[in-house]
């Protein structure tokens, strides 16, 4: 039988419950309990698809193919739960199905209302997301308590845990102790109101995990504890990291918070936690033998969760090697304006991220001829692979025209140009080519050595491509086209032969990354980086 845990989070945004819903499930599996994981979004959106990355930060996309929060992306780095559509609901998807209900006649003439339909809708969501029968089911609630929007799921989840029973439900609230320099104190009075708002809703958090800045002392768990009525051993402290996230589920496992959650869910572990892997990689990250300078050109640099995937990919693949990665954030429209020298010198490795629209592309395209032309290791994402087919169409092949059709439309050389399937779609929202596709790989390219293997499956997430017409030339200049998706023919990999490595690829490798598993084309790109870094010093 299932048991399900809800996480939720109260005080202010941003307090890192995704992490700590992540973080929970790793706690889980490294007991040897099976779990599942969930995101309850309570924004109008059907999805994030259709949101600019400054208001959302990244569109996290899965195997089938769904726009998602970025929360998710910490689900699957941190565990093995299997992500699809039916992990991440937001109140647009919902009210569209009780909608669509309505206007099928299925609700039988009765007025339709937020209880108990909606209300029913989240909870049919909630068990849909717990596949597979795992263990336990952890459903994070997004936004904060308090919030008029997550009114309906606070009350599903509360009528959920009336249903599956208490004993089989754990309210784990998320809270922040902000702490006031003038005085040199921590106060709990944000936490109390907040868990205040919960039980006027009829919840009562069962664990309390304190954000904070320094130490929580036993007294201040007491009084958490006899103001918020949790048990004291249930105040659990989740103080800031000094190095990575990675250290958040160990710092949660030393306050005990596993056992905790297995008493109250009356769980026995299958195994005695194993983290000895978890350390070693938190050793490297803390020891790092090399640093390394990585320049990520993009668009929507000014926020760190725009690129979040990106960030943690290459860190990762530093940590894999010891190696401290250093960001060198640049904005695309920058570079065009200014030149890429000042912007760009000194760096050991260029990453371009994907993007949309006209604005920043140009920039992308001087920066990757930067690269280019002075070996500079380069990794180009999406866009950014697209930016570099149209870099090597101007400048080594000599189609100074050359562009993508997403820039101009009517344009003489489209070297990426728009899917014919795309042609007649007008609806944005889920249109575009989503999830994961086939790609074979050719033998010798930089892109096979690093998989290691000929077939791979990559996650996609876009309307253009690398326009066939153009493909014997390209080829004939020079590029080697090393990955092919074997039944629609498009090409996924580019690569240039002659420089220490050069490799755009039209899909996410950085969806598929892990923190003891680097992707394998992000691991040799900061191989190659370290190589350059090595040589420069
Ligand atoms: N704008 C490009 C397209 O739609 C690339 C998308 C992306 O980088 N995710 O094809």
């Amino acid at each position: 039988m299932t048991k399900y845990i809800f996480v939720t989070g109260g005080v202010v945004s941003s307090l890192g419950k995704g992490l700590t819903s992540a973080a929970i499930g790793w706690m889980l599996e490294r007991m040897g309990l099976r779990i599942s994981m969930q995101k309850l979004d309570p924004y109008i959106n059907v999805d994030p698809g259709t949101m600019s990355p400054f208001q959302h930060g990244e569109v996290y996309v899965t195997d089938d193919g769904t726009e998602t929060d970025l929360d998710l992306g910490h689900y699957e780095r941190f565990t093995h739960a299997i992500l699809t559509k039916d992990s991440n609901y937001t109140t647009g998807k919902i009210y569209r199905t009780v909608i669509q209900k309505e206007r099928r006649g299925d609700y039988l003439g009765r007025t339709v209302q937020v209880i108990p339909h909606i209300t029913d809708e989240i909870k049919s969501a909630i068990h849909k997301g717990a596949t597979g029968t795992p263990d336990v089911a952890i459903t994070e609630i997004g936004g904060t308590v308090g919030d008029i929007e997550s009114l309906p799921f606070l009350e599903a989840i509360r009528q959920f845990s009336l249903e599956v029973g208490h004993e089989n439900c754990l309210f784990i609230h998320l809270t922040l102790l902000p702490y006031l320099r003038a005085s040199g104190e921590m106060k709990t009075k944000p936490t109390q109101q907040s868990v205040g708002k919960l039980r006027e809703i009829g919840i009562q958090p069962n664990i309390l995990i304190c954000r904070t800045e320094q130490p929580m002392t036993e007294e201040m768990a007491a009084k958490i504890s006899l103001f918020c009525n949790v048990p004291k051993q249930a105040v659990v402290e989740e103080r800031d990291v000094d190095f990575s996230i990675y250290e958040v589920p160990m710092n949660l496992m030393k306050a005990k918070l596993h056992t905790q959650i297995l008493t109250r869910l009356g769980l026995e572990a299958r195994q005695e936690p194993n983290v000895d892997d978890w350390l070693e990689m938190l050793d490297r990250v803390k020891n790092p033998r090399q640093t390394i300078e990585i320049a990520v050109a993009g668009k929507y640099i000014e926020l760190h969760d725009a690129y979040k995937s990106i960030y943690e990919s290459l860190e990762h693949a530093g940590n894999h090697f010891a190696a401290r990665v250093e960001l060198r954030k640049v904005s695309a429209e920058q570079v065009a304006g200014e030149g890429p020298d000042e912007l760009l010198g000194g760096i050991d490795g260029m990453v371009v991220p994907g993007g949309f629209g006209e604005r920043g592309f140009e920039g992308k395209i001087a920066a990757i001829h930067y690269a280019r032309s002075r070996g500079i290791p380069f990794l180009g994402i999406c866009y950014g692979m697209q930016a570099a087919v149209v870099e090597y169409a101007r400048n080594v092949l000599g189609i100074t025209d050359a562009i993508t059709s997403e820039y101009g439309t009517d344009a003489a050389n489209p070297v990426i140009s728009l899917m014919e399937e795309q042609k007649a779609v007008s609806d944005l929202g889920g249109t575009m080519r989503l999830g994961a596709f086939d790609c074979r790989l050719q033998d010798g390219t930089r892109a096979q050595r690093a998989y290691g293997t000929t077939m791979i499956s990559e996650r996609h997430r876009h309307r253009y491509e690398f326009n066939n017409a153009y493909r014997s030339r390209l080829q004939e200049a020079g590029l080697v086209l090393s990955g092919i998706n074997p039944k629609l023919d498009l090409v996924e990999i580019v690569e240039v032969p002659d420089h220490p490595w050069f490799v755009g690829v039209q899909f996410h490798p950085e969806f598929k990354t892990r923190p003891l598993k680097p992707h394998p084309l992000f691991r040799d790109f900061i191989a190659a980086a370290m190589k350059r870094g090595a040589q420069r010093t």
